[in-house]
């Protein structure tokens, strides 16, 4: 096997993190650059949010810091202790610098990219003819992701090779919310957001945003965004089997049993099924409510570990909310129920009247648009002739 990327053991990996964790500052780093220090706008590449950063370079050229960067329009300033830690995995002995290629005997011998490729053509050859593409799997991670030519080279590697085995740190961790929307919405880059900033009532599940903002979230200025929401009187509700840090900060504790979300999204639609209107844009509403039929508040409950009257008044604190926004992160996408989890949110979310509407669960038009990947490939043509 060709490694071509960081290897670091897991205990370092750990011993960075909770580094970064009990950092004093959240950022670890310096609010202004260094005397003398050139300075560039970059963002963190670590997940999709995209945080704003600055580096700062010595005279030489060397990056010597990652900052926030509080002039950044949406994170305003805002990192997680990630953001802003990556100089330590860039900067750290054990990164790979070079193609290492595993010996007999275990080891590992660094050769040229020469030689990488040369054996990368070897071994994928003879496996391309005796099994066919699919006996071949591809792996991009997070930061590969969030490079453009990253992403491009990754898709050309495997239209060469002719593989459908295409997995990411996506595969992970969201990619059922995007099955669950081109259920929903016929195209897996509709992704609805929560509008936190206008809203009332916030419904939360499986997610810790005081510890990084996370996938499909997008707020000024990350956590903040919660600390006002607070601030100004909002109800916040967050189910988790654990007393996370976001708990801590915000309050609103619903204990669950691992894995059982869907079990309380179908109670919830059940509860509020009399809200459900004819809409001819709208189908299968009815089949997903006589699903739902079979798992009342009471089965529920004892399914969930959550108290019949608890499961009641969230139904009630939705219905009664002038603005409800709703939330399900990897915590659930990654359970058993992810994809139907998300269908079911959004179900919610529509047979509340909080769908696609101010303070509720909104959708982005963003550069990957309606029908995806072409749109997004016109957004790029015609950005090149601006
Ligand atoms: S939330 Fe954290 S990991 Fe994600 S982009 Fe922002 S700083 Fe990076």
């Amino acid at each position: 096997m060709v490694y071509l990327t960081c290897v670091l053991s897991r205990a370092e990996v750990l011993a960075m993190k909770n580094k970064s964790m009990t950092a004093e500052k959240e950022t670890g780093s310096p609010d202004k650059a260094p005397r003398g220090h050139a300075q560039k706008k970059t963002f963190c590449r670590i997940c999709e949010v995209h945080c704003g950063l600055r580096v700062d370079f010595d005279a030489e050229g060397a990056i010597t810091s990652l900052r926030p960067d509080h002039e950044h329009p949406v994170s305003q300033g805002y990192v997680c202790a990630k953001g802003t830690r990556f100089l330590e995995v860039a900067n750290h002995p054990k990164r790979l610098m070079h193609p290492l290629v595993r010996q007999p005997d275990g080891t590992y011998q660094q050769v040229s990219w020469k030689e990488a490729l040369d054996y990368f053509k070897e071994r994928i050859r003879p496996i391309l003819k005796t099994a066919g593409p699919h006996a071949i799997a591809l792996y991009l991670g997070t930061p590969a992701i969030h490079n453009i030519l990253g992403g491009l080279a990754y898709i050309g590697l495997a239209r060469a090779l002719g593989t459908r085995n295409l997995y990411s740190a996506g595969s992970q961790d969201n990619d059922s919310k995007m099955v669950a929307s081109r259920l929903v919405h016929g195209n897996e880059w509709i992704a609805p957001i929560m509008d936190l900033e206008q809203a009332d009532f916030a419904l939360l599940f499986g997610t810790n945003p005081a510890v990084s903002q996370g996938t499909y979230m997008h707020l000024r200025g990350g956590t903040t965004a919660f600390d006002r929401f607070k601030k100004r009187g909002g109800d916040m509700v967050i189910v988790d089997p654990r007393r996370t840090e976001s708990v801590e900060r915000w309050g609103g504790h619903v204990p669950i049993h691992p894995g059982t979300d869907i079990f309380l999204l179908l109670a919830l639609l059940h509860e509020l099924r009399d809200l459900s209107r004819p809409n001819p844009r709208v189908s299968g509403l009815d089949e997903l409510l006589k699903v739902a039929a079979g798992y009342p508040a009471e089965r529920a409950a004892l399914l969930t570990g959550i108290p019949l009257e608890r499961i009641r008044e969230l139904a009630s604190s939705i219905r009664q909310a002038e603005r409800a926004t709703l939330f399900l992160s990897v915590g659930v996408n990654q359970g058993p129920f992810g994809t139907l989890s998300s269908v079911a949110l959004q179900a919610l979310a529509y047979l509340s009247g909080n769908f696609d509407r101010e303070g509720a669960y909104c959708f982005s038009r963003g550069a990957l648009c309606s029908d995806g990947w072409s749109s997004f490939r016109h957004s790029v043509a015609a950005l090149a002739h601006t």
